[in-house]
């Protein structure tokens, strides 16, 4: 069973729906440390980071009920590098249930222990990135076995039937002929999958981008072919708008109206508030971010899951309560 009564998907609908009209955030991405044990082709992140600054698991809960975010994400760097990471996750957990809690990791350190220990602190859903449906996954995060780390674990996870994994790959132009295999593995592992688009705004590194008419020619049936699956399928979890928003992105390489600091936001390791993890100029609350960075963006440079989220209509956010999708209410 899942850890996330059908009650308290109302309240986090009625929070969205509340925070969708008065401009504050549907989801904080709290990078709880910037620290790595993957070195990613498509990330600038990687190794671990001496003496960082870090706010203690209270700051997190102190944060939490003064955000009030219906939905809040757990990412890093890698948040299992941190020794305290159940005491951050129960410190943002409120006595109400709330907020839903998104649990993001590359997988290396995940295993049924503490997976245990994260879902009985308060995680609704973890999020697990996977590339690939074989070993060029290692390559691609540049850690050798954890392809077949997460092919023992996953599925092995996914018995106890919580419902809360889901599968998290990034569509570049090397992975573009293996995003259905994913989608096949997804079901074969029994978890759900979502995907996102490979964006250079990060490392600058355009060898990754779509290119070409041959290419973007497959992709195009790619996306056409997910879609269908979608609509055929409970495990994909992307609505069939975003799929085709992410086409969008991935053939035209932007897509205006990004609401970075205003639906969604960063806090640093060290409390800092940045707008999306690709900005990181840093202001110290939101009303500042918003005056300084909000007001006058123009970037459209990534189409990255949290922004995807924030933009779905009010019906489908208030509808799919994250981690559920269609599922919580069909
Ligand atoms: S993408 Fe994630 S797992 Fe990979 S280096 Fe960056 S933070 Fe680490
Ligand atoms: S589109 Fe928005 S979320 Fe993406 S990099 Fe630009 S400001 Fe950040």
């Amino acid at each position: 069973m899942t850890n996330f009564s059908v009650l308290q998907g109302l309240k986090v609908a009625g929070k969205v729906i509340r925070s969708y009209m008065t401009n504050r955030p549907l989801v904080v991405s709290y990078e709880v440390t910037l620290s790595c044990n993957c070195n990613c082709r498509h990330c600038d992140l990687g190794g671990v980071i001496k003496d960082e600054k870090q706010l203690q698991p209270y700051e997190y809960g102190k944060l939490t009920r003064l955000l009030k975010p219906p939905v809040v994400q757990i990412s890093g760097g890698e948040p299992f590098l941190r020794k305290d990471i159940i005491e951050v996750v129960k410190a943002i957990k409120q006595p109400d249930g709330l907020p839903y809690l998104i649990f993001v990791t590359n997988g290396v350190l995940l295993e049924e222990g503490n997976y245990l220990q994260l879902y009985e602190a308060g995680v609704n859903q973890f999020s697990v990135s996977l590339d690939f449906p074989n070993e060029r996954h290692d390559h691609f995060r540049r850690h050798r076995g954890l392809y077949n780390r997460l092919e023992r674990t996953i599925p092995r996870l996914a018995k106890f039937g919580f419902k809360n994994i889901i599968l998290n790959t990034v569509i570049t132009r090397d992975n573009l002929k293996e995003v259905l295999p994913i989608a096949r593995k997804a079901e074969e592992w029994n978890v759900f999958i979502s995907y996102s688009a490979y964006t250079a705004r990060r490392t600058s590194d355009r060898s990754y981008c779509i290119d070409g008419e041959e290419e973007r020619g497959i992709l195009r049936q790619t996306i056409q072919q997910l879609v269908e699956l979608q609509r055929r399928t409970n495990h994909i979890f992307n609505p069939e708008a975003e799929l085709l928003d992410t086409l969008k992105f991935l053939e035209q390489g932007s897509i205006p109206n990004c609401k970075a600091g205003i639906r969604f936001f960063v806090v640093m390791p060290d409390g800092a508030f940045i707008p999306c993890s690709l900005w990181r100029n840093k202001y110290s609350s939101q009303k500042e971010m918003i005056e300084k960075f909000s007001r006058r963006n123009h970037c459209g440079d990534c189409y990255v899951s949290v922004r995807a989220y924030s933009e779905r209509s009010l019906w489908s956010q208030a509808k799919a309560v994250p981690g559920y999708g269609k599922r919580l209410f069909t």
